[in-house]
């Protein structure tokens, strides 16, 4: 599908959604002076777009289009910010959020084995993969991050005793995985014989990180893009592509700073109407990623178009005149021969300031720098934080919190 041709099931539900979508406090006050009643798709740059920080002012009930009798689940996530991201799913909404991510070209049977290690508290990503799950009849085991019941090593004891064949999670939840095996003296990517896939979401995941992951752990990763407002929007086929649900998302993209709409192949920042969502629709949403959209034919026989995520827009690099967005920065970052276990960067007079915890002593700075100032077209600074990044001591800690025993 193109940029501008609407199908029937688009156009419907879009109907639709201006039936219900003045449901919601925020919609009812923002658009009161539009007539919705003859709105169709094509009108749709008629309407205004809807800011995260509308979102925010609006409260949790202000956003919410469905009645109480309808909620099946409040969902809430903190990005790098701290400023919550909030949604409210329907039952619907969970089992349509659930079969999308069975699309995954992993495929999803009743006999595989899903280690859940996305945290159950609040955010969302871990109810759409056990829906996932159990539509398709696997099982679950859910190994919440975040908690002191299941440490790194009582998840990788897990795995292993469990014969879990999927491990769902955040990338660097694969990666710090996998850096605990490390310290505890086994290879990942050895020591599952029955693990076959894994899946990962709510980070950016360049193409060099997915192939750093899959090195680590020796089975194909497949990623999720979406967010906690939206639900997941594309998910990852056989040949590492990112495939839009087109019937459930309306995607525009706007000019970066700016409200103009542009063409689909050209890098901007990703606007988001919910077609099918119930609990809390969006209309126009901007979430401040930047994506490419290309519509090319897929070899694993996916109709939809593929999403490129390119990062976050505040996490863009502007030096003179080079542009770099996070997705370049990762790009480098993980093609590197001895990738860091830890870094992050920052901008330094007129290039940038990359501080890398290595777990490998064979790795030469000098070789980094010039292999990443020649990546990016930018003067880079290589500063050695080996052992300050990441604190490898928590990482093998069996620590859990127990019960309180009366009777002794
Ligand atoms: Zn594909």
């Amino acid at each position: 599908m193109i940029a501008n041709e609407y199908s029937e099931i688009h156009s419907n539900r879009f109907r639709h959604l201006m039936k219900r979508i003045t449901n919601s406090p925020l919609y009812r006050n923002k658009l009161c002076d539009i007539d919705l009643e003859d709105m169709t798709l094509e009108d749709i740059r008629r309407l205004p777009v809807t800011t995260k920080s509308e979102l925010r002012e609006a409260g949790q009930w202000g956003i919410l289009a469905a009645s109480k009798e309808e909620i099946a689940q409040y969902h809430e996530s903190s990005g790098s910010s701290g400023i919550p991201s909030i949604a409210w799913f329907t039952r619907n909404d969970l089992v349509q959020g659930g079969s999308q991510l069975r699309r995954t070209g992993s495929g999803l049977t009743s006999h595989d084995l899903v280690l859940n290690r996305f945290p159950y508290a609040l955010a969302l990503p871990a109810f759409l993969i056990q829906e996932a799950a159990w539509q398709a009849g696997a099982g679950i085991v859910p190994s919440s991050s975040r908690n002191t019941i299941t440490h790194y090593p009582k998840v990788l004891e897990l795995i292993g005793q469990l014969e879990c064949t999927i491990i769902a999670g955040l990338p660097r939840e694969m990666e710090l995985l996998a850096e605990t095996a490390r310290l505890l003296g086994f290879d990942c990517a050895q020591a599952f014989p029955n693990l076959r896939a894994i899946w990962v979401a709510g980070e950016l995941f360049a193409d060099a990180r997915k192939r750093h992951v899959e090195k680590l752990w020796g089975v194909p990763v497949y990623n999720f893009f979406g967010s906690t407002e939206t639900g997941n929007i594309a998910t990852m086929c056989s040949h590492g592509r990112l495939h839009i649900s087109e019937e459930d998302f309306y995607l525009e993209l706007l000019e970066l700073n700016s409200t103009n709409p542009i063409n689909h192949s050209e890098i901007g920042q990703l606007l988001v109407t919910t077609l099918s969502h119930e609990g809390s629709p969006l209309l126009r949403y901007v979430n401040e990623d930047l994506v490419t959209f290309n519509a090319e034919a897929c070899l694993c026989g996916h109709t939809g178009r593929v999403l490129t995520h390119h990062g976050r827009v505040k996490d863009m690099i502007q030096i003179d005149d080079t542009r770099l967005t996070a997705k370049d920065i990762h790009e480098g970052i993980y093609s590197l021969t001895n990738v860091p276990a830890a870094w992050n960067c920052r901008q330094l007079g007129g290039g940038l300031e990359i501080h890398m915890d290595m777990s490998d002593s064979s790795w030469n700075k000098k070789e980094t720098e010039e292999h990443l100032a020649s990546s990016w077209g930018l003067g880079v600074s290589v500063v050695d934080q080996t052992g300050m990044l990441l604190d490898r001591t928590r990482l093998v800690q069996r620590d859990s919190s127990l019960k309180p025993v009366y009777i002794i």
